[in-house]
């Protein structure tokens, strides 16, 4: 099992997985390389499966309480 973790791209803030092992990653949202050592870490698990049940918690709760509009 491999420490994985959840990773918020800096280019469109979507949320997916990573390898700990991992240097870089291509955002399954915007398709971009990411460079995981400058992207904001959101939390860490012990492996792919309890990341992937972090990453499903996060992405319900976003649902429940979603942003603000921002004002124009
Ligand atoms: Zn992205």
């Amino acid at each position: 099992m491999i420490p994985t973790s959840i990773m918020k791209c800096p280019n469109c803030t979507g949320l997916f997985l990573a390898g700990t092992t991992q240097k870089t990653k291509i955002c399954p949202y915007c398709c971009k390389g990411i460079n995981l050592q400058k992207a904001l870490r959101i939390a860490q698990a012990n492996n792919s499966i309890e990341a992937s049940e972090i990453l499903k918690q996060l992405k319900a709760k976003a649902a429940k309480n979603p942003r603000p509009k921002s004002k124009d």
